[in-house]
């Protein structure tokens, strides 16, 4: 495995470190305060876009396109989330919906969605809805019903938890033609905005990670036209729209577990401070929760970059990403008990990094496929059964 950052990726990290410092803690912290997302008219998200930031990975044409590949996606995330998750979620960008066009869409599908997403000239969103309030872990429950009525396709049902879904110019939705076909018959179709019946818009209310707006919403006799279905109909039993959100989760699960990782060591840099100022570093067992942080953290990262290293190869990573998923949440939480161990009082009373951390790093073991599915998988790989 090869660790060199590189000068390209050590610069955006450079700027990511900046822009974290000065911009994405303080937003996130009084996002957490006011307990309400950044609204999407917000000046930095301009100062973003002037800045050439909130762009697709995809570089037009062809290819799928994963520009600077899955480490530097990977190192990226981990930066971004030391200083803010919940603002990095809420930046500009195709966001989820992203991985399933990539994966999926045709190239006219990727340039009509992507496209508007290359060289923005507004701040824009894009967003990916697979839960339902009767669908999370089991994805093959989702029943969200997609009819065919002529040129169009007729969607009903209602999501749940979708990153971003009502200020993005459309959601990557994932329906079902026939819930007894299990699998087989789930789609996934670009609904834009303002598509009539589409609505319901509701910010869910959440522990943490204020700064971005989780939302439901429900689709009543939507009409979207057949072209925005993904990939267009399978061909010779393909698996359309479910091979796409596997597909995609097996991209992003390396860097959602970097996420984790950024948070965690940002536990560990306040928790350590704290310590430092409050004459506490003589205590052995202060000493030893911090570096068991540190050391956790770093091994967490490991499986992070070999994930990613792997997909950057287009080799199977699935066992990889799925124990990247499963440890380094795990590790970062853990980290975020002991940070307020330590803080003790001064954790407590609720106005302390630690704290807003502690608070939004559990999500980070949820998202994009629990824990506990994480090891569900990893064992039945690990023995042999069929995923
Ligand atoms: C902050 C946040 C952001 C999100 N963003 C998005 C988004 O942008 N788009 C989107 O589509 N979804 C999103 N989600 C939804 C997320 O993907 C689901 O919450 C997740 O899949 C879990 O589903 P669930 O909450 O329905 O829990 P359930 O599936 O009901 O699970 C409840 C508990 O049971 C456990 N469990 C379930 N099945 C098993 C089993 N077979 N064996 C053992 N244990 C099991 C789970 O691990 C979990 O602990 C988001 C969720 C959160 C919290």
């Amino acid at each position: 495995m090869d660790f060199a950052e590189g000068d390209a990726l050590r610069e955006r990290l450079l700027r990511v470190r900046a822009l974290g410092r000065e911009r994405m803690r303080p937003l996130g912290l009084e996002a957490d305060r006011l307990g309400r997302p950044v609204p999407p008219d917000h000046p930095f998200f301009q100062d973003l876009v002037r800045l050439g930031l909130g762009r697709t990975r995809w570089s037009g044409g062809e290819g799928s396109g994963e520009g600077g590949g899955a480490r530097a996606v990977v190192a990226q995330a981990e930066e971004m989330s030391y200083w803010d998750r919940g603002v990095a979620v809420a930046l500009p960008g195709p966001g989820l919906g992203e991985a399933p066009l990539l994966s999926l869409g045709t190239p006219a599908q990727r340039e009509r969605f992507l496209g508007p997403f290359r060289e923005p000239d507004r701040p824009r969103w894009g967003a990916m809805a697979m839960t339902e309030p009767g669908a999370g872990s089991d994805v093959a429950a989702i029943r969200t019903l997609a009819r065919r009525k002529g040129d169009a396709f007729v969607l009903d049902g209602a999501k749940s938890f979708a990153a971003n879904a009502s200020r993005a110019d459309w959601i990557v939705v994932f329906a079902t033609i026939d819930p007894s076909l299990g699998r087989d018959g789930h789609r996934a179709f670009v609904v834009e905005r303002g598509t009539a019946g589409l609505g319901d818009f509701h910010v869910e209310h959440k522990m943490g990670l204020k700064a971005y707006e989780s939302t439901s919403f429900t689709l009543r006799d939507c009409v979207v036209p057949a072209e925005n279905l993904l990939g267009g109909e399978p061909r010779n039993g393909e698996r359309s729209g479910f091979k796409g959100a596997l597909q995609s989760f097996n991209a992003t699960r390396p860097a959602i577990a970097s996420m984790a990782v950024g948070m965690g060591r940002a536990v560990l840099d306040e928790s350590l401070a704290f310590a430092r100022e409050q004459g506490l570093l003589g205590l052995p067992r202060v000493r030893d929760r911090l570096e068991r942080m540190r050391r956790r953290l770093r091994a967490a990262r490991l499986l992070c970059w070999r994930a990613a290293w792997l997909a950057d190869l287009r080799r199977a990573n699935l066992v990889e990403a799925s124990m990247a998923k499963a440890f380094a949440p795990q590790v970062a939480l853990e980290a975020a008990v002991a940070g307020m161990e330590i803080l003790g009082e001064a954790g407590a009373r609720g106005d302390s990094l630690v704290e807003k951390l502690f608070r939004d790093v559990k999500a980070m073991d949820i998202v994009e496929g629990t824990g506990q599915i994480q090891r569900i998988v990893m064992a039945r790989r690990l023995v042999g059964l069929p995923q």
